[in-house]
């Protein structure tokens, strides 16, 4: 057996766990080893039954219990049906040489078959001490063959997905152990002395096997550091790629820009002004820009941006906006054809399925195009159009912004004069879309500025792994005059109340986002949720309403059109999975109810919240959940007072950690294995310790072990 082995070929359990394990995405021995547990049961105190009863808690208020691990012999077992609660139970008297102690376990009749009188078993769990004497309720079982896997030690407790058990999960694991003779270092020397980081095998060895809390620490340090580094080193390379290359230098066009403001029929926050000046004089510079612009929904970003793409304009150079869907794209073409075409700026619009201009063009090349008669100046709908005549304009320099989607990034799109890219709601380039960008900007010396815009609110220790290669702007201010978004938790008792309230905003016109949780692991789409949800709703709750479903498992042109539709008022109510993407502006969407609202991050419920909001009409935003915990109540309060998107970010990432923070699939945040995001002095010592090896050798020449592992974490965590 090797690391490549598949699981199926490693035991017989193996092959039967197969399929459940691919959907953990493990499939190798390798992938076994390296899937962490994410928590430990303390199951080391080895107690003898006749010393439980003085080892209970002194203090008459704590609980009479006790947490370890008791071996002995079982003496009596049986299974009985409990006729009222329906519940099977299988009862035993477990004896050491120092007493007996009472066990019962529910619903699981098969014990009486696989533990049989005179059977060594170990037990492990709580130990409680009621008036009838000393038991166990549901405590883990073994036979006690000496070698405990599930008692007896700091046991490793792994997530696990429908189907699979703590027990078979840490079964297969202990096939795989030979493998760890594989696991080699990769780190370079000098990063693990300088951070006296422990060696890879061991690492891996003590978190499925630990020996003390010690040496588990160190292990866990240690891995935690490697995904870190791995992180720093990509971020480092960037800041590098970027630092080496060279920009034109676009010059600030005072009063042209100062004109276009004061013609604006709104004035800018102090948050918009700071941020366009920041920009302004970043593409003063013959270094390219890289800045990251953050600002919740609604705070005003495409307007900072097309004051940047305004001087481009005016310095003869062009600039491009790349927007995640085609809805997006063209609703910043009608924005900015509303900003700036008044002042002369020809736009122009291209995506997989259309195409316009704002200006009147004859083509050059008849032969490319279809005959041309009018093009129409405010973007309304032109089928005279083709993207072949939009992509001339493009190469011809003719468009001075050009708004697309990735089709602006793929093969027949070249530029004339590409001084800036613009990235909408995608936190940042990938290396491969800056290289491309440079490749068609028409003058390849030239890098083009960048600038990426998000709504994601991204707390400074995450910034600070996964951005530190980007400047950071904040726009926290929201513009002034809009209505606050009434926010409630809504309890199970209040659904027909709730009901009725969507009812009555429908009348009035209103139209309503329904977000569904992921309750399925294994349904990481959400596809199961967000259908049966769609469909109660249809069928029972709402049924003279329009309800339409859009779940991730879609193809995209298919929720484009879904979006669309919903956009044009024919469906009321739209079912969605937290998967789905935000940033489109529906501005007569009033209600967002989002169900299980508990296992939300805040920041990612601030998110859907923004979804609503945008127009004059009073907004809502009804909380849903399940849970009486106080401390999800108390959680889901801080969320309902708090207006500001960053402060719910920090509290989510001290309160539940970065992989929950904005939902991973959709934020594009690496899902990292083990690493915190909230530990700032390990994102310290990784950012050092990759700085130091890259400005020394920033292509890892001399690396080729560390080159290596990075471009497996790329593929795996898909940063870009
Ligand atoms: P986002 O940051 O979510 O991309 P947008 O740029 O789409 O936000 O702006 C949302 C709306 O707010 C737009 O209709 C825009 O015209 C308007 N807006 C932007 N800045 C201001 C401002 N300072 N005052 C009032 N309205 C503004
Ligand atoms: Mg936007």
């Amino acid at each position: 057996m090797d690391l490549a082995t598949p699981v199926a070929d490693i035991s017989p359990l193996g092959k039967r766990l197969a399929k459940k394990l691919k959907r953990l995405n493990i499939e190798t021995a390798r992938d076994l080893l390296f899937y962490f547990p994410f928590r430990y049961d303390d199951f080391r105190r080895l107690i003898k039954i006749g010393e439980i009863f003085s080892a209970m808690p002194k203090n008459p208020a704590s609980p009479m219990e006790i947490i370890g691990t008791v071996r002995g012999r079982v003496e009596l077992i049986a299974n009985k049906r409990s006729k009222y609660r329906r519940t099977n139970l299988t009862e035993a008297i477990v004896a050491d040489d120092t007493g007996s102690i009472r066990v019962i376990w529910f619903n699981q009749p098969w014990l009486g078959k696989i533990l049989k009188i005179g059977d060594r078993v170990a037990l492990a769990g709580k130990i409680g001490l009621d008036r009838y004497g000393v038991q166990m309720i549901s405590p883990v079982y073994e036979k006690d063959t000496g070698a405990a896997m599930h008692t007896g030690r700091l046991v490793p407790v792994y997530s696990l997905t429908q189907g699979l058990t703590e027990k078979q999960l840490r079964t297969v694991l202990t096939a795989a152990r030979p493998g760890l003779a594989e696991v080699n270092e990769w780190l370079p020397d000098e990063v693990i002395a300088g951070n006296k980081l422990m060696a890879l095998r061991r690492a891996v060895q003590l978190v499925h096997w630990p020996e003390d809390e010690g040496s588990l620490e160190s292990a866990k340090r240690r891995l935690k550091f490697e995904e870190l580094f791995l992180a720093q080193v990509q971020v480092a390379q960037a800041r590098a790629e970027v630092r080496s290359s060279r920009a034109a230098s676009i010059p600030f066009h005072e009063a042209e820009t100062r004109a276009l403001v004061a013609a604006l029929p709104f004035q800018l926050t102090a948050d918009q002004k700071v941020a366009a000046w920041k920009i302004l004089k970043d593409m003063q510079s013959d270094v390219p820009m890289n800045r990251l612009l953050e600002g919740d929904v609604g705070s005003g970003k495409t307007v900072v941006a097309a004051l940047a793409m305004y001087n481009c304009a005016l310095h003869g150079f062009q600039s491009v906006i790349m927007a995640p869907t085609e809805i997006l794209a063209e609703q910043h073409f009608q924005t900015i054809c509303r900003l700036l075409c008044p002042h002369g700026v020809k736009v122009a619009l291209v995506t997989g399925s259309t195409a316009k201009i704002s200006w009147e063009v004859v083509p050059r090349d008849k032969k490319a195009d279809q005959p041309v008669k009018k093009a129409d100046r405010r973007g309304k709908k032109s089928d005279k159009i083709s993207p072949a005549m939009v992509r001339q304009t493009a190469s011809g320099g003719e468009a001075q912004i050009i708004i697309g989607t990735h089709a602006l990034i793929q093969k027949g799109m070249r530029f004339h004069n590409l001084g800036l890219a613009v990235v909408d709601e995608q936190h940042r380039f990938g290396v491969d879309q800056r290289r491309g960008l440079k490749e068609k900007s028409g003058h390849p010396d030239f890098s083009p500025h960048f600038l990426s815009m998000t709504a994601t609110p991204i707390p400074r220790s995450v910034a600070l792994t996964l951005y530190g290669d980007l400047d950071l702007t904040q726009i926290r201010q929201m513009p002034l005059g809009r209505k606050k978004i009434i926010t409630k938790i809504v309890d199970q008792m209040s659904r027909p109340a709730a009901n009725e309230f969507v009812r009555q905003q429908v009348a009035a016109g209103r139209q309503v986002f329904v977000i569904c949780p992921l309750i399925d692991p294994s349904d990481k789409l959400g596809v199961k949720s967000a259908t049966a949800e769609a469909q109660r709703l249809k069928e029972d709750v709402f049924k003279n309403l329009h309800v339409a479903l859009l779940h991730g498992r879609m193809k995209a042109k298919v929720k484009e059109k879904i979006m669309r539709e919903f956009l044009n008022r024919e469906h009321d109510i739209l079912v969605s999975t937290s998967v789905i993407e935000v940033g489109v502006d529906v501005p007569n969407a009033g209600v967002m109810i989002i169900e299980g609202a508990e296992r939300f991050g805040l920041a990612q419920l601030h998110q859907f919240r923004g979804r609503v909001g945008r127009s004059i009409h009073q907004s809502y935003c009804l909380l849903f959940t399940d849970s009486a915990s106080p401390l999800t109540l108390a959680r889901l309060e801080i969320f309902v007072k708090a207006r500001d998107g960053f402060e719910l970010a920090e509290k989510d990432l001290q309160l539940r950690g970065a992989g929950e923070l904005f939902g991973t699939e959709q934020s594009g945040l690496p899902d990292f294995r083990i690493a915190r995001l909230d530990d700032l002095e390990l994102i310290e010592s990784a950012k050092t310790a990759a700085g130091e090896i890259v400005d020394k050798d920033a292509a890892l020449e001399q690396y080729p072990r560390l080159k290596e592992k990075l471009a497996e974490w790329g593929r795996q965590v898909h940063l870009e």
